[in-house]
């Protein structure tokens, strides 16, 4: 039985028939791989590598000292051609590894399995997860290690496997879903033994009956793990929406899911799991959804990080006509990016390509008054009001009607019959109110 789902969100097309039934399919090897030396946590990492320098695959090739921050890894055999510049799907330049495969794919000495597993201690579990190089793959690129960290005291009972997958056009965690069910659920045991609970639940929206009855099958042999069913509807995949349907639990604002008692971890992350305790691989490799109405055959594609847009959209056929926009992600929170020579990052799920006539912008048209932004915001927030503040650079006002709680899923842009960009201005009150409290503690601690 679908279980409950929460108030306001939208359903979109879902546009997901493209892709839902095709087997996941390995990628041509790569001509080069551009590892980029920002991840998620916003972590600079320190190549450990040099020019010239011969590296395997799983071969660490950049690390940090800082406690949020995990290693990269190489996700070929070859040689280190550059370390220089790259564009990255968030549009700005970084510094990345270049790697040439020498076809080989020559496993690194370090990538051997954990044996006992189950006799480790948490702290071992969850140093094994960050030299991995593990983090969120549902997009945020959260670190793993940091989230299965609990502070003292927390009171965390059950273990969360987000399998909503609630993006329009993509299918990239409902193929892992479907192919390897029990390598998630291995995934989510270890876990468990990291974070000390002995339940595990796996919200799976009902427009995935097949992906419903593989992780069925397998958590029936599984003890405390459990499918729970969430109805179809953006954004289910929200950790904080999710929660809700599946426990009914309500993470306050400005709250985390350990104080309601629920650590939540994407589907493609407890693969990643195990892939490194049974089989000895970092994270160096994903499933990403090449899709879209531009793309001549759209494919679930396994590629190595660091691969470029552009190879991976020749595998699929190349494009139908001309293309419009390239996003990174689905449609109501990818990122397009600007050029097909962006490389795919841990978090990338898919890459969309759209036809010229749907990615035409269209015109703003004054606020008329409808409240149809507010109605169908999941997160109760008033976004006309904090596109107008964010407008007049009004950021007191913005941060008074929790701009911060806003969890960027698009919703009221998209419900928006005047076409306002909501979203966007909404982010840039978040940036500005997060650097005026960077800049008051920094003023603060001297
Ligand atoms: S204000 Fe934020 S949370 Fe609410 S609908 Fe818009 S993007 Fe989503
Ligand atoms: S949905 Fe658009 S037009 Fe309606 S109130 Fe919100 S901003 Fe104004």
């Amino acid at each position: 039985m679908p279980k409950g789902s929460f108030r306001g969100g939208v359903h979109p097309p879902e546009n997901k028939e493209r892709t839902a039934t095709l087997r996941t399919v390995v990628a041509r090897r790569p001509s080069q791989v551009a590892i980029a030396l920002h991840q998620g946590s916003n972590c600079p990492l320190t190549p450990t590598v040099a020019k010239g320098d011969y590296v395997r695959m799983g071969q660490k090739v950049a690390d940090t000292d800082e406690k949020w921050g995990v290693p990269a890894h190489s996700p070929v055999s070859g040689k280190v051609v550059s370390i220089g510049l790259v564009r990255t799907a968030s549009g700005v330049e970084d510094q990345a590894i270049f790697i040439e495969p020498d076809g080989e794919d020559a496993l690194d000495e370090s990538c051997v399995p954990v044996d006992n597993v189950f006799s480790r201690s948490p702290e071992e579990i969850i140093r094994i997860i960050r030299d991995a190089g593990i983090v969120g793959m549902g997009g945020a690129e959260f670190p793993t290690h940091i989230k299965l960290s609990l502070p003292p005291g927390a009171n965390v009972d059950t273990l969360l496997l987000n399998g909503a997958e609630c993006e329009p056009c993509l299918t990239a965690d409902h193929r892992l879903m479907v192919e390897r069910p029990r390598d998630i659920i291995r995934g989510a045991q270890i876990m468990m033994r990291a974070i000390g609970v002995s339940r595990t639940l796996i919200g799976i929206e009902d427009n995935k009956p097949d992906a419903i009855r593989a992780m069925g099958d397998a958590a029936s042999s599984a003890a405390g793990v459990e499918v729970v069913a969430v109805k179809t509807r953006y954004p289910q995949g929200s950790e904080k929406h999710l929660i809700k349907s599946v426990l009914g639990r309500e993470v306050p604002p400005g709250g985390l899911p350990f104080t309601v008692g629920v650590v939540v971890s994407n589907v493609g992350t407890c693969a990643a799991v195990s892939n490194r305790f049974d089989r000895g691989l970092p994270l160096i490799e994903r499933i990403v959804t090449v899709t879209g109405s531009a793309v001549a055959k759209p494919a679930n594609l396994v590629a190595k990080i660091g691969t470029s847009a552009s190879d991976l959209i020749e595998e699929c056929g190349g494009f139908v006509g001309q293309p419009g926009k390239i996003v990174f992600g689905g449609p109501m929170m990818g990122m397009a990016v600007s050029s097909v020579d962006v490389p795919i990052g841990k978090g990338t799920s898919g890459i969309l390509v759209m036809s010229r006539e749907e990615s035409e912008d269209l015109k703003e048209m004054p606020c008329i008054k409808c409240g149809q932004c507010v109605d169908a915001c999941p997160m109760r927030l008033e976004p006309v009001f904090l596109h107008q503040w964010s407008n007049a650079g009004l950021w007191d006002e913005a941060e008074a009607y929790h701009a911060m709680d806003c969890i960027e899923c698009g919703v009221c842009t998209y419900v928006c019959p005047s076409r306002r960009n909501l979203v966007q201005a909404i982010k840039r009150a978040k940036f500005e109110i997060s650097a005026r409290r960077r800049a008051a503690k920094e003023r603060g601690s001297k």
